[in-house]
């Protein structure tokens, strides 16, 4: 079977060279073209035409196409809609911040996840993505929008813990010299507390920043909006990424999206309070996005005054985080594996 070239590390592309009897240093030469842009074999100049054949017949280069891009007028964020050759598509974003460009990306195309407040489960999961369709979302939409990116998250549709792999995979290509060369310190990772992953990650020890979507400070809120809660609690999710900062001196964030008369209480100030106070984690506070379907709402500015002055009452270390792409189904939790209607 022809395989996908572009997900594929240095050390297998030298395996193959080898095992075609070349020599291993047209691995790093075809890397190079791979990871700058290059769409075809035949534009891969030091390459030798015979051995470019082989490539051809042994390989694919996987290019996604631009089915749709929007644009905030408010804040400059980009919205872009991939689609895939077997029909699929994903969302990502592009967003400005002071300290330089990021962009969001889908890890899956859809989400098996199923948590109540997010449109990017809704229809389910249809398929992991490749490291190279991560990867593509990063290039194309700096290609497209003309931004240097500096910054990736992996915030976008899906559970990226949820297809470790491949994310893995994509996180080292992104990250190689020889590759887009983007820090791991410039990457955001963010889950809804697949445990069994977190511990794998952090064994892996390299130095991005974990998020976590945390929303409830208690299992019973928490179970109601986040399926994936029931298997494990909230004790051993905070547990996990404790131990997640001991292995790595990685502070973890942990993301809270307000929404009304659910988890916006001070009881529930209360608890997150007591539940973060010995972590050294941070704290995102968010309000909940609209999401036609989903009949939850954004908590009311003086439900959130009075939950983040308790919260800096307890020293609690949070922000608030700004709302970006409003305007366009761009913000946390909008992202779909369709046309979007907002
Ligand atoms: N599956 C991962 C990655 C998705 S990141 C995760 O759950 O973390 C998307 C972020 O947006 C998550 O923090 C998610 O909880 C949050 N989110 C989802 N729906 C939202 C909404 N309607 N409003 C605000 N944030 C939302």
């Amino acid at each position: 079977m022809i395989k996908d070239i572009s997900s594929m590390l240095l050390p297998e592309l030298e395996e193959y060279f080898v095992s075609i009897g070349e020599r291993a240093f047209r691995a790093r030469q075809v890397f190079l073209w791979l990871h700058s842009g290059t769409e075809s074999f035949d534009g891969m100049t030091n390459i030798p035409e015979t051995l470019r054949e082989k490539l051809h017949r042994d390989f694919y280069i996987d290019v996604p196409s631009l089915l749709e891009k929007r644009v905030s007028e408010h804040d400059g964020t980009v919205k872009y809609l991939w689609g895939y050759g077997d029909g699929n598509s994903v969302e990502s974003v592009v967003m400005e911040y002071e300290h330089g460009n990021s962009v969001c990306i889908s890890t899956q195309a859809g989400c098996r996840m199923g948590c109540a407040f997010c449109a990017s489960t809704i229809g389910g999961l249809a398929r992991n993505l490749t490291a190279s369709e991560m990867e593509a979302q990063v290039w194309y939409s700096q290609l497209d929008s003309g931004k240097k990116i500096s910054n990736i998250v992996l915030m976008g549709i899906g559970e990226p813990l949820d297809n470790f792999d491949n994310v893995m995979r994509f996180l080292s290509i992104i990250n190689h010299p020889s590759g887009m060369n983007i820090g791991m310190r410039h990457i955001s990772l963010s889950t809804c507390g697949v445990i069994e992953n977190i511990d794998k990650l952090a064994e892996y020890d390299i130095k991005l920043t974990l998020s976590v979507s945390l929303h409830a400070p208690d299992d019973e809120t928490r179970s109601r909006l986040m399926p994936i809660n029931s298997s494990s609690g909230v004790e051993k999710l905070v547990e996990a990424c404790s131990n997640y900062f001991s292995k790595t001196g990685r502070r973890v964030t942990y993301e809270y999206a307000m929404i009304d008369g659910v988890n916006d209480t001070l009881r529930h100030a209360g608890l997150l309070a007591s539940i973060l106070r010995d972590t050294r984690s941070h704290l995102n506070i968010i309000l909940l996005n609209n999401v036609p379907e989903r009949p939850l709402r954004s908590s009311s500015p003086e439900s959130v005054r009075a939950f983040t002055k308790f919260l800096d009452q307890q020293s609690v270390n949070f922000t608030v985080r700004r709302r970006l792409g409003g305007d366009i189904g761009a913000s946390c939790g909008q992202l779909r594996r369709g046309f979007n209607k907002v």
